[in-house]
């Protein structure tokens, strides 16, 4: 497999950790970004260098032009640039529409959504250059179906799939591929809060009865980045161990 520099955006912990991981042992070069915890993002790439590969760990808040060019600056700078780019970086801010305030709905469509357009943007210029890319965006099953308490973050993950298949017709012909993963419920920090009743009420509508974990996510991103995925584009491949929507 052929050695690629792969940027994933909040790498620091969870989901994005685990693909950090995954694609630093397929061979690939990684920038781990993170916007707060910066010990965290180092540990991954003290990890990934400890078992012989590559990576860099770069701060930047994704949510904001100057943030993402920084970002692109830096892995370029340290790595090359950018040829498979994971947009994982994500936050909620979860409460009932009648409740939520203008500052949640715009925090959570910058992160989850406005960086997606960002970092796609300027990764795809080196990307028509070398006629090679992978764009895989983290969506979520509340962007298919909806959840109550979740306006906001469903907007931006329905967003997401939109955007995919939307990039996906504009970059084909260029050998680049765009496609979503959309998890179900993954334990990780993002989860860590719903209660016991929340947690078993969730299990009761997942076939495998169970959360799943950021390596099981991680593998389906390291499938789309991979050379065997290179006929599939414009798909959102949900991994929710059949919660079902
Ligand atoms: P997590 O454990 O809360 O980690 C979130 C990551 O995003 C952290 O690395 C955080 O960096 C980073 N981040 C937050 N705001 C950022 C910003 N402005 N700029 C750059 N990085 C930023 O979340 P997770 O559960 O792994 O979620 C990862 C992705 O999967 C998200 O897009 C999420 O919506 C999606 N997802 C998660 C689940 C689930 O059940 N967990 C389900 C479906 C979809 P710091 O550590 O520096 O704060």
């Amino acid at each position: 497999m052929s050695s690629r520099v792969a940027l994933v955006t909040g790498a620091s912990r969870g989901i994005g950790r685990a693909a950090a991981l995954h694609l630093a042992d397929d061979g690939h070069r990684v920038a781990v970004n993170f916007v707060r915890a910066k010990d965290e993002a180092e540990s991954v790439v003290d990890a990934i260098q400890a078992s012989g590969g590559e990576a860099v760990a770069i701060g930047a808040d994704v949510g904001t032009e100057a943030g993402v060019a920084e970002l692109f600056g830096g892995v370029e700078e340290s790595l090359g640039p950018v040829e498979i780019l994971v947009n994982n970086a994500g936050v909620v801010r979860d409460n009932l529409l009648l409740r939520m305030t203008t500052e949640d709905w715009d925090d959570v469509l910058a992160v989850n959504l406005r960086s997606v357009f960002l970092c796609t943007k300027i990764a795809l210029r080196a990307m028509i250059r070398a006629r090679w890319g992978r764009v895989i965006s983290i969506t979520s099953v509340s962007g298919l179906s909806g959840n109550p308490g979740q306006a906001n973050y469903a907007a931006a993950k329905a967003g997401i799939v939109g955007f995919t298949k939307s990039v996906s017709k504009e970059v084909g012909s260029r050998g680049i591929t765009v496609n979503a993963v959309a998890p179900g419920f993954v334990e990780t920090d993002m989860t860590d809060d719903i209660d016991e009743a929340g947690r078993e009420l969730a299990k009761s509508r997942i076939t495998l009865g169970r959360f799943g974990t950021p390596e099981e996510i991680s593998a389906a991103v390291g499938y789309l980045a991979s050379e065997q995925a290179a006929y599939v584009t414009g798909q959102v491949l949900v991994v929710d161990g059949g919660l079902g929507i």
